[in-house]
């Protein structure tokens, strides 16, 4: 049987093999930040003929990948409709047009040797491993020649190797990103659950919690309806959670109401002769007491606010979009500065919109860094 090695053994391994890493002065590309934005613009730069340094704070690239998706990395979606972005202009600035840039990302993909499955329109890889996502992607830097610098965090770009073009490619929330002399918007939490309280105050969320519901979730403000979507809900006894939650926290502001139809909308017609039982989750339909079928098809939660923000999937905010050509992702007032991924302000629902814009951005900015570098050397020769 395998030894199974600690966790402290490994953390020890990876820190030496970090060390061992012998960072060069200068290159043509330095990456600030090893994730997924990061390490295909790493790649795609490379393979252009650029020689790329990777500074990684963590002590091995790519680490978030592998929690993304349950651990099976829902890696894009055959629909990448740009209206599930915040900022869907620039988006299609950068990524062009649906089906171009779903067949640029899954190019990429197939050129790193994976195939793919889909769950509803959402892409995941083969094997349901975000490790495979992950390490394909490691592999095939390391093939072009990315020098990975992990264990190496860049208080500000003073700190880097002399390089031509550089890539800030360190996510949301990253401190850098504000020091860079750019306007950014503060970074904040999304894609997590949202705490609510029921109106009606016969309804416990504590005697459902943990209990999940298909429903047809509408976001209502000032009584009128401003998003829908259909999906399964988890109740919480603080609130709601589930996909559908999650891009409702996107949208959601206290004080607006949460109605949830958990018939689907089969209407008195198609309900006519069924058991609450029957339709519903027992514990929920329990929860709901008299009348529950007609008190399922709109129960009504009163927002708070957002809930668990320490667990959420991607942060909002950071480099505003308008300092950025869509074309090369590099600065308008900063020649030589590119950025990718979610250092910028863009962020989009759940279901593989948000790694999309990673590898996408990452491929436009890392293919136009290489250009500018390369462009460099050739005027300094
Ligand atoms: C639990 C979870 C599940 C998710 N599931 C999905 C999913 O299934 N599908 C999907 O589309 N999206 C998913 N996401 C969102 C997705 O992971 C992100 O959108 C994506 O990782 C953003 O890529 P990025 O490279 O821009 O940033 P990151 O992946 O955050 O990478 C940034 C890197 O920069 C490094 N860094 C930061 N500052 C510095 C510095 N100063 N110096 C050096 N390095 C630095 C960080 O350590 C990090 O490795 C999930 C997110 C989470 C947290």
């Amino acid at each position: 049987m395998a030894k199974k090695v600690s966790r402290a053994k490994q953390r020890e391994a990876l820190a030496a093999a970090a060390a061992a890493v012998q960072v060069p002065e200068r290159c043509d590309v330095v990456v600030v930040g090893g994730g997924a934005a990061g390490l295909v613009a790493a790649v795609c730069a490379a393979e252009a003929g650029a020689s790329v340094v990777v500074f990684e704070r963590e002590l091995e690239c790519g680490r978030k990948i592998l929690a993304t998706g349950n651990g099976r990395c829902n890696f894009a979606h055959e629909n990448l409709d740009a209206g599930r972005y915040n900022d869907p202009q620039f988006v299609r600035g950068v990524c062009g047009p649906a089906d171009a840039w779903l067949a640029d990302v899954l190019a990429f993909w197939r050129g790193c040797g994976m195939a793919w499955v889909s769950d509803s329109g959402r892409l995941y890889p083969m094997s349901l491993q975000a490790a495979s996502v992950r390490n394909l992607l490691l592999a095939r830097a390391r093939r072009a020649g990315v020098v990975l610098a992990c264990g190496r965090e860049a208080a500000s770009l003073g700190e880097l190797p002399r390089a031509a073009a550089t890539v800030i490619a360190c996510g949301g929330g990253a401190e850098l990103v504000g020091g860079l002399g750019l306007e950014a918007r503060p970074f904040s939490p999304v894609l997590c659950p949202v705490a609510a309280r029921p109106v009606d105050a016969g309804f416990d969320l504590a005697a459902v919690d943990g209990r999940r519901a298909r429903a047809h979730a509408a976001l209502l403000r000032g009584g009128r309806e401003v998003f829908a979507e259909d999906g399964e809900v988890l109740f919480r006894s603080w609130g709601l959670s589930g996909i559908v939650m999650f891009d409702f926290s996107r949208r959601v502001e206290a004080g607006d109401v949460i109605r949830l139809d958990l018939t689907c909308g089969m209407g008195a017609e198609k309900l006519a002769g069924l058991v609450p039982e029957g339709v519903l989750d027992p514990q929920v339909a329990r929860a709901l007491g008299k009348d529950a079928l007609a008190r399922a098809a709109a129960l009504d939660f009163r927002v708070e606010g957002l809930a668990e923000t320490n667990k959420a999937q991607v942060k909002r905010g950071g480099l505003l979009a308008s300092q950025f050509d869509p074309a090369t992702l590099g600065a308008c007032e900063r020649p030589g500065l590119f950025a990718c991924g979610e250092a910028l302000d863009v962020d989009a629902d759940c279901g593989g919109f948000n790694l999309a814009w990673a590898w996408k951005s990452g491929i436009v900015a890392g293919s136009a860094a290489a250009e500018y570098a390369l462009l460099a050397r050739k005027d300094k020769n």
